[in-house]
């Protein structure tokens, strides 16, 4: 069997500091699966710029320039990791069979990827990295990450747990993702919907080789409520289950104002009024639950996500 053509897409914002390094880990990795034939010799790395304010497009021309398997994508702005992915990943996918999405501070181990291509070639279609450990990860990166994933799977978005953007996709499970015309990229939500055959490589996750996060608090906020927004119209139906729970609230409170009218020991107009905000709150939230059960739907309809992926058809 001939060997696949391999992709290893890096997103970059701002990393001039680490991306001469990673391009030649990367490289020289990509040397050595040639040689044990895992992939073929026109495999080669893309580095996306997704809009950054160094140096680091120009540092990727120079890359390019000196090794011609180092290519390069540059977006005009700065868009977020998961549009630069998808950028990589889209451009990559025509011509390559196999595709490895990898951060360029390379905190992902590479020494999983020969082990993900081992799995493609026993027939997995995505290949997950699942951070076996986070314990080079700050405190506050660690804790808030988890509670992140815990969040999402509350609210009813699945997602991989411990698992990021490092990830071997093959050329179909890339054809697949195309099918996803959403704006709001949460890839991490999407690509477990593919359906594809799945394999699972563990790693420890390593410190950043330079620079710092480029996932500001600001940046990790906005990706934490676009993930849970995405991916899940629960926090709508939320609104109709507390109406109710406030319904049911408002009978006992009811009950409790008319026990006490009736027994004398109210000022005049406290009981219409008490009756009133239980009854009428719990009504108003039950209409908005009410409405966002209809805006859930068009949501979820103006994405114009694939109804199903089809495995296989026997004729
Ligand atoms: N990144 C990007 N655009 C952004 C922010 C980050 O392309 O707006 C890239 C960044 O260059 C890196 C990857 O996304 O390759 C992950 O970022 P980082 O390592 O800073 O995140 P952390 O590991 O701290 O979560
Ligand atoms: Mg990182």
């Amino acid at each position: 069997m001939k060997s696949p053509r391999l992709t290893i897409v890096v997103p970059c914002f701002n990393e001039e500091l680490v991306l001469k390094e990673t391009a030649e880990t990367l490289m020289r990795l990509i040397d050595r699966l040639v040689e044990e034939g895992k992939i073929a010799e026109d495999s080669c790395i893309l580095l996306v710029n997704d809009g950054s304010c160094d140096d680091t497009w120009s540092l990727i021309r120079q890359l390019h320039e000196k090794d011609g398997r180092v290519k390069g994508l540059n977006l005009s702005i700065n868009t977020g990791q998961q549009n630069a992915l998808m950028a990589g990943l889209l451009q990559a996918g025509g011509r390559s069979d196999v595709i490895i999405s990898i951060d360029a501070d390379l905190q992902d181990d590479v020494n999983s990827i020969g082990e993900m291509l081992d799995a493609y070639h026993e027939g997995a279609d995505i290949v997950y990295g699942i951070r076996r450990s986070r314990k080079k990860d700050s405190f506050f990166k660690r804790t808030t990450a988890q509670l992140f994933y815990r969040c999402m799977s509350l609210l009813g978005a699945k997602t991989i747990y411990n698992h990021a953007d490092f990830r071997l996709m093959s050329r179909a499970a890339v054809r697949q993702l195309e099918e996803y015309p959403e704006r709001n990229l949460f890839l991490r939500g999407i690509i477990p919907q593919l359906g594809c055959n799945a394999a699972y490589v563990y790693y420890d996750r390593l410190v950043r080789n330079g620079g710092t996060t480029k996932y500001s608090l600001q940046k990790m906020f906005n990706f934490a409520v676009e993930g849970i927004t995405s991916f899940s119209i629960r926090p709508l139906r939320l609104i109709a289950s507390l109406g109710f729970l406030f319904l049911f609230c408002s009978l006992v409170a009811i009950g409790y104002t008319l026990y006490a009218w009736f027994g004398g020991e109210t000022v005049a107009g406290w009981a219409s009024l008490m009756i009133s905000v239980w009854f009428l709150g719990s009504l108003i939230l039950i209409a908005i639950g009410i409405t966002g059960e209809y805006i859930g739907k068009i949501y979820l309809e103006v994405k114009q996500r694939p109804r199903y992926h089809v495995t296989e058809y026997l004729d």
